[in-house]
């Protein structure tokens, strides 16, 4: 046999795609939702389904906003198209409010926003991007799948843990564009596959006077369109978890797919496509 490098591309043969993941249901999310449409870019939002109607301001830079929660009528209408998830029913800090506050917290708040969208909540973010070991666990147990933190890699790799995964980059950080260059142009030697995740607060963009940021951001990687994924978190989580779970024969000439998705998979340069339950018999 001859060295073999088998690479996961994502749907359509592409190498990279793109997610973002904005947090706490502010009324700003209308407009990122709208701006997002208006690209055909998709979003995870994280919602503390507790707080749903709240009335909260907020005086930034000398002005007061309106950081009011969306009420929980609109939660299936406006996030249509992206994903809901979970961030704590009230966005404790579910590491320091004991486990039976917290496993609450978490389990009333997936309940709620399964309510409301009509379907399996399985992400989520940590509020305050706090949690530990127990956290980790009480959410596996409540059936989430994956939840992201607030540090940032600068880099554009899939998540080992899916439990802990971190975002390329907050809006906010001075190299965002500098950033975007990087994922679009630089291709690297064996082509690998690449994940840009932007994650931030859309109320933020009010805060700052600087929606720009964000019209900028996407209006450069929706030019590179035809070489991205644009995909909620649970939708790249499921590919990755997908793929990871593909079954090999000794000799590698069989790929068995028993996941309910289609998956990609790039093998000395050349592209397969494996159907959901489906077997790839490769002639080497
Ligand atoms: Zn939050």
């Amino acid at each position: 046999m001859r060295p073999r490098i088998d690479v996961m591309v994502f749907p359509e043969g592409k190498r990279k795609a793109l997610t973002l993941s904005y947090d706490d249901g502010v009324i700003q999310d209308r407009k990122l939702v709208s701006i997002l449409n208006k690209y055909g870019v998709k979003g995870t939002f994280n919602i503390g389904s507790g707080l749903l109607g709240d009335k909260n301001e907020a005086k930034v830079h000398g002005k007061t906003i309106d950081i009011s929660k969306i009420e929980p009528e609109e939660v299936n209408t406006l996030y249509k198209g992206h994903e809901v998830a979970g961030h704590g029913l009230y966005h404790s800090s579910l590491a320091g409010i004991g486990s039976p506050s917290a496993v609450y917290e978490i389990i009333e708040d997936k309940r709620k926003l399964e309510e409301l969208t009509g379907y399996c909540v399985r992400g989520f973010a940590y509020p305050f991007g706090w949690y530990n070991g127990k956290v980790i666990e009480m959410l596996k147990q409540a059936g989430y799948e994956y939840a992201r933190v607030v540090e940032t890699t600068g880099k554009f790799d899939i998540p080992s843990d899916f439990m802990e995964w971190r975002a390329t980059a907050h809006h906010a950080d001075a190299r965002l564009m500098e950033l975007a260059e990087e994922f679009i142009n630089d291709e690297g030697f064996f082509k690998r596959t690449k994940l840009f995740y932007l994650w931030g607060h859309s109320y933020e963009f009010d805060f700052e006077d600087n929606w720009n940021v964000i019209e900028g951001f996407l209006d450069y990687v929706t030019q590179h369109r035809d070489k991205i994924w644009f995909a909620t978190n649970i939708e790249i989580c499921d590919y990755i978890n997908a793929y990871r779970n593909l079954k090999y024969s000794v000799d590698g000439k069989m790929i068995l797919n028993q996941s309910a998705c289609t998956i990609w998979i790039d093998i000395y340069n050349q592209v397969y496509e494996i159907g959901a339950g489906e077997t790839l018999n490769l002639s080497l």
